[in-house]
């Protein structure tokens, strides 16, 4: 091997190095100061990297791999944290570069996930719930490049996730995305033992399986 070409791996592999460690970002942005949350999320963060679920090991390992960056603030008094909707309590996870979300990204970008304080207590009804689970899928396929433009397949693939988490956690499975559409993609996989199927569709594409027909898991319950 010349020199040279030693020399360019060598530039290539600390390149390579630096994008990796860069996908999870978990100390606060500048001006973000909130010590308590930053510190309940390692901790939480280090949980999931060592959980009994394989598919939520990957997502924690997914987002630190991820070619984009993925920061993390907790929803305060600061109106800036609020969903746009203007629910305080609701957790979202924004592209960094404010373009619509419904352009969908192909290329990775980078995002900025935006949790209630409880997601990251455990035993709080937020943690319980997998919110952080949820909306780190969403930053995962921001900062990948695999964010589908309809929200419909964002919102099934987020909360396959979350009801992964929440198989474990003892909350009650999520059966729609706000009335809005049912999201029995989980209950689905389990019925048909498909889990590893829908998974790796999220972590290598942007689709994801067609959604069961409603009498195919006979769940009706509301989402909260
Ligand atoms: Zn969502």
């Amino acid at each position: 091997m010349t020199n040279l070409l030693r020399s360019v791996l060598a530039v290539l592999a600390s390149a390579w190095t630096c994008n990796a460690a860069a996908g999870l970002v978990t100390e606060p942005p500048a001006g973000v100061d909130e010590p308590r949350f930053y510190e309940q999320l390692r901790t939480m963060l280090f949980e999931l990297s060592r959980s009994k679920d394989p598919f939520i090991r990957r997502l924690h390992e997914t987002a630190k791999a991820s070619p984009g960056a993925i920061h993390i603030r907790p929803i305060t008094d600061d109106r800036s944290t609020w969903n746009s909707d203007g629910t305080r309590t609701r957790g979202h996870t924004d592209p960094d570069d404010r373009r619509p979300k419904s352009e969908g990204r192909s290329k990775p970008s980078d995002a900025t996930v935006y949790v209630p304080p409880e997601a990251v207590e455990p035993g709080k009804g937020f943690w319980k719930s997998g919110t952080l689970v949820h909306e780190l899928t969403h930053a995962i396929d921001l900062a990948n490049g695999r964010y589908n433009a309809k929200v419909t397949i964002r919102e099934r693939r987020a909360t396959f996730m979350q009801n992964i988490w929440r198989s474990h956690s003892g909350a009650a499975l999520r059966t729609s995305y706000h009335n809005r559409f049912p999201t029995l993609d989980y209950q689905e996989a389990v019925r048909r033992g498909a889990l590893e199927d829908y998974a790796r569709d999220i972590f290598t594409r942007s689709d994801f399986p067609k959604p069961p027909a409603a009498s195919a898991t006979g769940a009706t319950r509301d989402d909260d």
